[in-house]
């Protein structure tokens, strides 16, 4: 057998970057007030802020886009996308949209509200934002340990099932908006969920007859994960999981720029014909028609086709197992991680890479500078930057975790782009003691990360 792991495809269309010097990426981080966000994308190498919508789509999907029906009403891309999404999810009713946050909006505004509680493994953050917006609460309920980032567990993105029903009991049944459980548990390091888990949550929801959804993002990925680690799936095909899991659920969210391998849109999938049909009056209102949502003709042909590729035993193997070589080659050479690997991308424990920088100085902050100045290698800090708040003092209350994301963009980098990721931490581990932390000079009150300014403590 052979170790090496191949990309199952040909490369028909090339996208040049530029190389760049060390000098000149330390001049382009001083620039970007040493934020990766604010960086160009021209001065970045290898870019792995974010696996969404970064996807390269196949010679099919590109044929498809030229075929895309762009009528208002009634296009044949709909259609299509329309029957692929129902064939997959089992649900009836297929609610186009833009991308996954304009789901969310709709069915939480809908559905939430003063006084209702949410309930997840994980709320992702457009999750989450969108359900406080309307008013309700949102609780995570990950299994214990999840966030303990050395704790090994074949399912670490499960929910806490216990607790689950202790919290309907504790809200009231009548007060609780949904369950969701995001598949994978993106914020939770793209940890994969079992069935089993989902068969539980399914029969508590059931019981106390609250609505329960999939955030269903990177269900292929996390289908893989089942098929290989879950008792009694080695011999279920990766789409009979998906389907099995999604007959489980009331409905589904889903942001197509992950698992339905194209650059923007998503869209609802839901059993019942009354809260479907609210949800298409919301639609009309601030999305579009009911035959495109916030969609061009073109992407709902390139979903649907998006959708039939990424269940591709050769794709998923490849797709999973290049995350895992990534990982498995940081952790050889002594990269604290996020363990065990996830689907879509490798987390850092910065604190651990770091330890001589102090959380408010932000050692997440300092990698990924360093990972960008030693290699145009684009990261994303998962921490205090992202997460943290200030007391009464103006003292920083730190996040759980300092991390690092080094998300994978679907089809897009080869093993020797990888290699060379993994070398420049081998410069990395050098020198880390030299290495500073930072301090924020400017910042916004919400989302900081983006546009925070930085310098060198
Ligand atoms: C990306 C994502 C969303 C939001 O989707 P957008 O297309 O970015 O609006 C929701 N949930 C999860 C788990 C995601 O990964």
């Amino acid at each position: 057998m052979h170790k090496t792991i191949i990309e199952p495809f040909r490369i028909k269309s090339v996208e040049p970057f530029r190389m760049s010097s060390e000098k000149d990426r330390l001049e382009y981080l001083k620039a970007a007030h040493y934020n990766p966000f604010l960086l160009t994308s021209d001065q970045v190498m290898i870019d792995m802020l974010t696996d969404s919508g970064t996807s390269a789509m196949s010679a099919r999907q590109w044929a498809g886009i030229i075929v895309g029906d762009e009528a208002y009403a009634g296009s044949r891309s709909w259609t299509k996308m329309e029957k692929e999404v129902r064939d997959l999810t089992g649900f009836d009713y297929i609610i186009p949209t833009h991308q996954g946050r304009a789901a969310e909006r709709i069915i939480y505004g809908l559905i939430g509200g003063k006084g209702k509680t949410f309930i997840s493994n994980t709320h992702f953050d457009t999750t989450r934002a969108n359900i406080e917006y309307s008013g309700s609460e949102a609780i995570d309920i990950p299994i214990p340990h999840a966030t303990e980032p050395g704790w090994i567990h074949p399912f670490k993105g499960n929910m806490d099932t216990e607790r689950l029903e202790a919290l309907i009991v504790e809200k009231g049944a009548q007060n609780v908006g949904a369950v969701i459980l995001t598949v994978t548990n993106n914020s939770g390091g793209g940890q994969p969920v079992s069935m089993q888990n989902a068969i539980e949550i399914r029969d508590i929801c059931a019981k106390h007859g609250v609505l329960f959804l999939l955030d269903c993002c990177r269900i292929a990925e996390n289908a893989y994960f089942i098929h290989h680690r879950e008792a009694n799936y080695a011999n279920t095909p990766y789409r009979a999981i998906a389907q099995e899991m999604f007959s489980l659920a009331d409905g589904a969210v889903m942001s197509a720029k992950k698992d339905a391998l194209v650059n923007m849109g998503g869209f609802l999938a839901l059993k019942d014909k009354a809260l479907a049909d609210e949800c298409n009056n919301l639609l009309i209102i601030t999305e579009g028609f009911t035959t495109y949502g916030g969609l061009s003709g073109r992407d709902m042909e390139a979903i649907a086709i998006g959708l039939e590729e990424v269940f591709d035993p050769d794709y998923l193997t490849y797709r999973v197992k290049s995350t895992t070589y990534l990982g498995d080659h940081l952790h050889k050479m002594g990269v604290p991680l996020m363990l065990p690997i996830g689907g879509h991308a490798v987390y850092i424990d910065a604190k651990a890479f770091y330890p001589h920088i102090p959380v408010d100085q932000y050692p997440g902050q300092a990698l990924a500078c360093e990972l960008y100045t030693k290699g145009g290698v684009r990261s994303v800090e998962i921490g205090s930057v992202m997460f943290g708040k200030y007391d009464a003092n103006h003292t920083l209350i730190p996040a759980p975790m300092e991390l690092v994301r080094l998300a994978i963009p679907r089809r897009v980098y080869t093993s020797s782009h990888i290699d060379y990721v993994i070398e420049t931490f081998g410069f990395l581990l050098h020198d880390r003691e030299a290495v500073k932390g930072f301090e924020i000079v400017e910042e916004t009150k919400f989302l900081r990360h983006f546009t925070a300014k930085f310098e060198r403590v």
